[in-house]
């Protein structure tokens, strides 16, 4: 699918200047999810991949790109899928649940960082935001999608995060206690995540030239290059289907 909306939209501005008054300047973006599923799932034991697991009688993949699809400020999606799998997601994911969004099946890397870095480059720079979300965390409500998608149209960079219920200790290699956080400045991060796309491409290519290899989230790499990032409240129920308790949890939220 092409998209002949333009980037950049339009600029508005609230207030003005002179008045005195906050002048607040909002940018309408056209936007692409990149969706990361190219995981090979180990961690769930199940011998395929977990995103292509059964959940309310569809695959977790599914169900998670179902929520783009019905997104109206989603425009474009670009999926990543694992390498052997992509013909598979093309036939049984993206055409047999008519997925119109999704304009690529690419195969991802060896790392999420190389997956997602993958999925942004095949977005050829057509989208002014990326908006990157996990392709299994299947329990995304379109609230959340609106609300980081409301915030990054005045934030540079949005991700969304729950506050931490429990305190966080940091500890050294053996395990002994070496700092605890205040824990109402933790936050514990989720996706969806929204960038520029300027500055996500930038911040994935430093990453390459540069070796950062630690980033477990997108938004570290953007944090890194001195880009400010806003949390906006996430949701329980957007949890990461990594184990089988994960799975159960998603059964239970999302019944058949
Ligand atoms: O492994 P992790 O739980 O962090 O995976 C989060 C998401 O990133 C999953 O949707 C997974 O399929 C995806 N991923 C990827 N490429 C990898 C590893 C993970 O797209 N090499």
């Amino acid at each position: 699918m092409s998209v002949s909306r333009p980037a950049f939209v339009f600029v508005r501005h609230r207030g003005n200047r002179e008045s005195g008054a906050l002048m607040m300047k909002k940018t309408i973006f056209t936007t692409v999810a990149v969706i990361p599923a190219a995981g090979s799932g180990i961690r769930m034991k199940s011998g395929r991949p977990k995103q292509f697991l059964s959940l309310a009688g569809r695959p977790i993949l599914a169900v998670t790109l179902t929520h783009f699809q019905d997104c109206k400020d989603i425009d474009g999606v670009v999926l990543v899928a694992p390498p052997g799998d992509v013909t598979y997601c093309r036939k049984h994911i993206v055409e047999a649940f008519e997925f119109t969004k999704v304009e690529k099946v690419v195969p991802g890397g060896k790392r999420r960082q190389d997956s997602v870095r993958l999925g942004i480059e095949a977005t050829e720079g057509r989208y002014g935001r990326v908006l990157i979300h996990d392709g299994v965390r299947p329990v995304i409500d379109q609230g959340l999608l609106k609300r980081v998608l409301d915030a990054a149209g005045t934030h540079r960079a949005v991700i969304a995060a729950l506050p931490a219920k429990e305190t966080v200790k940091e500890v050294d290699d053996r395990r002994e206690v070496v700092r605890t956080h205040e824990r109402h400045r933790i936050w514990m991060v989720q996706t969806p995540q929204v960038f520029r796309y300027p500055d996500i491409l930038k911040a994935h290519n430093m990453a390459v030239t540069q070796g950062w290899e630690d980033a477990t989230d997108d938004a570290f790499l953007v944090e890194r290059l001195g880009i400010p990032v806003m949390v906006v409240e996430g949701s329980e129920r957007n949890i990461k289907v990594t184990t089988p308790h994960d799975l159960e949890l998603a059964r239970f939220l999302l019944p058949a």
